[in-house]
């Protein structure tokens, strides 16, 4: 029922303008995939393609191996879920869910049953009867996704349904979506500009900018390898370094700009003698050591569990977009807080720096 999702050489225009160049990819049957990117990077572009609002300038959309560029929208059995709930205010919750049973003359003793079905599945039983006024956003937004998967639809689709949500209730109906999906096991495609929900939620992500996919993987992966200087500052933070590749025996030095060297053995093997690099490093992943770089703490943030510094660089060291650079002291591992105005020595852990090649 539920079909894997095939992307292949998909351009976008709009007039003369491209907003998506060649894209590629594949939607493994019931995975959870997110399109992740900041704002104006074609996310919805690529879903509404998929949903058949928005046409096709080039390449093919397939559901499993059934190409469907021409196939109306309606025809695609499709479920949506969008940032605004675009449920019928004038319907009971029930009435909302059946909505679409009914127009696909579903006979009423099989419709009882699949509406009881997702209503439990969704946790909106006990407000069957309200109308939508009279319910949180959180428990529309449940009336939104139960009316999209009542259908039985391929594949789901939703295009930022937390944003409106406040906070808590964003965490919280996180788990609840990713719980659906996971008992009914319906492929799913999911858009956000927020990298911490993508982490979340998703089996895969692909990180967007402007029309392209920079990198496909699970969260663990681009968290860990970020593939370049972008993806590893849009997911999480890094601090980034200019630097120098020194090839010594088994490996490379990587030399930061001013003259602190860092030997690894695992630095991929198309990397080049003298080669000008970008070093990243997560703020978690420094160490204070005797054997660190010398830094002065301009400022501290307490967070509780956590303490971030910002803190001064020797000068031309830094990409130059950054002012400062961050360590994230962990408080379960720390004898002390630092203060402002003091100098520290923090050593990378060489295990988890990423290097980039400058572009
Ligand atoms: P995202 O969802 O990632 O924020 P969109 O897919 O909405 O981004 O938009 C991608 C780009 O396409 C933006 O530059 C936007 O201005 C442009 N765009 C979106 N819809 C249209 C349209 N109907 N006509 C012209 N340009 C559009
Ligand atoms: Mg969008």
């Amino acid at each position: 029922m539920s079909v894997s999702i095939n992307v292949k050489d998909v351009v976008k225009k709009y007039g003369d303008v491209t907003i998506i160049p060649d894209l590629s990819t594949t939607i493994k049957n019931g995975e959870f995939f997110t399109l992740l990117g900041p704002s104006g990077c074609g996310k919805t572009t690529l879903l509404r393609m998929i949903a058949g609002f928005n046409s096709i300038e080039g390449g093919t959309i397939a559901f499993d191996d059934k190409v469907i560029n021409d196939t109306p929208a309606q025809n695609r059995n499709i479920g949506m879920v969008f940032q605004s709930y675009a449920i019928f205010p004038h319907l009971t919750v029930r009435q909302n869910v059946e909505y679409g049973l009914k127009i696909r003359k579903v006979p009423k003793a099989e419709m009882k049953q699949r509406v009881d079905e997702i209503l439990k599945i969704v946790k909106i039983e006990e407000y069957q009867d309200r109308l939508p006024e009279r319910l949180s956003g959180g428990q529309q937004q449940r009336v939104a996704l139960a009316r999209a998967i009542v259908i039985h639809p391929q594949v789901l689709l939703m295009d930022e349904p937390l944003s409106n949500l406040d906070a808590k209730l964003r965490i919280e109906m996180r788990s609840a979506i990713r719980d659906v999906q996971k008992q009914i096991g319906i492929t799913t495609v999911y858009v956000t500009h927020d990298q911490e929900e993508a982490l979340a939620i998703s089996d895969r992500i692909a990180v967007m900018k402007d029309g392209i996919i920079r990198q496909i993987g699970s969260p663990q992966d681009i968290y860990a390898r970020p593939y370049d200087a972008f993806v590893s500052t849009f997911i999480g933070h890094s601090n980034l370094f200019h630097g120098t590749l020194k090839r010594a025996d088994g490996g490379y030095n990587v030399v930061f700009n001013n003259g602190f060297s860092i030997f690894m053995d695992n630095i991929s093997s198309e990397a080049k003698d003298g080669e000008e690099v970008v070093i990243s490093v997560r703020p978690e992943e420094f160490s204070i050591s005797e054997t660190g770089i010398d830094c002065k703490i301009l400022n501290r943030v307490f967070l509780g569990k956590y303490t971030n510094y910002f803190l001064e660089f020797a000068p031309g060291m830094v990409l130059d977009d950054q002012p400062s650079i961050e360590y994230s002291q962990d408080l379960g591992q720390a004898d002390r807080i630092f203060d402002e105005g003091e100098s520290i020595k923090l050593l990378p852990n060489k295990k988890k720096i990423n290097i980039f090649t400058k572009d």
